[in-house]
């Protein structure tokens, strides 16, 4: 068994994953796959082949209630916008060219510099990257006992169908996306079984990770999911464990130099009692921290790092990790768009590309006849080129909008 595997999955079906597993009515949906949700799903498949009893089998606890982590599964703009970002209060304009500061990086403003725009700045509240595809699907509310309640049809928000999302398995963990010795090619998820979200997967072992970000001798770290933390004494504490740190990133000393968080609660679910969790204090997705190491980590430290992820309850999906770089504002890519304004042909099939984009599912290699055609000169290879590197929908949309003007 590897050490970690990227899982991706596509949803066949709508999703709807429940913030409180409980709620028969209304309820908030996640705009993810979150972890649990992913090791919920595969622990139920592993009873279905070895039976109810194999839950207490010492292989079942090492895999499930083991060490391992199952990271949440994310696509582009569901992924949260770090709360160490400054970010513009109003809409920026099509002049800005920064849109974030990190001040994680030591990046510090009050306002916009640009003179046309000139917004105030405000932190991060951890919201999502960007707009997230969603369906609206007709629910029966149920009571307590699982009996339809006359009259009470209601609307709820679902992960929109046709989405790939991602996201890493680590140790112990991995074992479970081979239930009968082969690798898993679909699950159901979701809370709510009445709507199933069927979805296909494709499990990768030889995926490479990408590490940590360091800079200098000093690591961010940026959590994906929701953080769970405790101090010496067994509290809640808002920051990693900076023994956990220097051992997972084989470093004789960290020090936490810049932490950038926000309290929540997490209640939780346990399968096999039934009962709730006891609610507990946990820092929010998006919480991020800057980390001085005594020497430099390795690369193959930092990469290990972003697929275990840090601090408890990997096993239910807290403490992932991921990278996040600033988008470019439009302004970066305009003068790319006013020159593929002459090749309307091109224009076409970059308005063909927005759903792809939007679905996290865009196969740029449907470019490359055009990249290696002479017909277009290095211009427009380079402006090509320059659009296929922007992965937020609304930045992309801006862009074509720009490209379809004055033509
Ligand atoms: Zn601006």
């Amino acid at each position: 068994m590897t050490q970690h595997a990227l899982v991706t999955v596509r949803l066949e079906e709508p999703m709807v994953a429940g913030k409180n597993p409980r709620a028969d009515s209304r309820q908030d949906s996640h705009n993810h796959v979150p972890g649990s949700v992913l090791r919920g799903a595969l622990a139920a498949v592993w009873l279905r082949e070895h039976g109810t009893e194999a839950n207490t089998s010492p292989e079942f606890e090492r895999v499930f209630e083991g060490e391992g982590s199952f990271g949440p599964l994310h696509y582009a703009s569901s992924k949260p916008v770090p709360l160490s970002m400054l970010t513009h209060k109003y809409e920026p304009t099509d002049e800005c060219h920064t849109l974030w500061w990190d001040q994680a990086r030591g990046e510090k403003a009050s306002h916009c510099p640009n003179d046309r725009c000139g917004s105030q700045l405000e932190e991060s509240k951890g919201q999502p990257y960007g707009k997230v595809p969603s369906v609206d699907r007709t629910m029966v509310a149920l009571s307590t006992d699982g009996v339809a309640l006359d009259g009470s049809l209601y609307s709820q928000r679902a992960v929109q169908d046709g989405l790939l999302l991602r996201g890493w398995v680590y140790g112990d963990a991995v074992r479970a996306l081979y239930p009968e010795g082969t690798a898993i090619e679909s699950l159901l998820l979701g809370s709510r079984r009445s709507l199933r979200g069927e979805a296909t997967v494709e499990v990768d072992t030889e995926a490479f990770p990408e590490p940590v970000e360091l800079y200098g001798e000093e690591v961010v770290l940026r959590l994906a999911s929701p953080g769970a933390f405790v101090d010496e004494f067994g509290m809640p504490s808002a920051t990693p464990d900076p023994d956990e740190l220097s051992e997972q990133l084989d470093v004789s000393e960290v020090e936490i130099t810049g932490s950038w968080t926000r309290w929540e609660e997490a209640g939780g679910w346990h399968a096999a009692s039934g009962l709730p969790k006891p609610v507990e204090r946990v820092v929010a997705a998006g919480s991020t921290y800057r980390v001085r190491c005594a020497e430099p980590p390795t690369d193959t430290a930092r990469r290990r790092l972003m697929t275990r992820g840090i601090g408890l309850r990997r096993r239910e999906g807290f403490g992932a990790l991921y990278r996040c770089e600033p988008p470019w504002g439009i302004s970066s890519f305009t003068g790319h768009a006013a020159a593929l304004r002459a090749h309307p042909e091109l224009v076409s099939r970059f308005q063909a590309r927005l759903e792809e984009i939007r679905l996290d599912n865009a196969d740029d290699s449907q470019f490359d006849d055009a990249l290696r055609s002479t017909e277009y000169d290095d211009r427009i290879h380079q402006a090509i080129q320059a659009v296929l590197t922007v992965k937020d929908a609304e930045i992309y949309e801006q862009i074509l909008r720009y490209m379809e003007q004055n033509r």
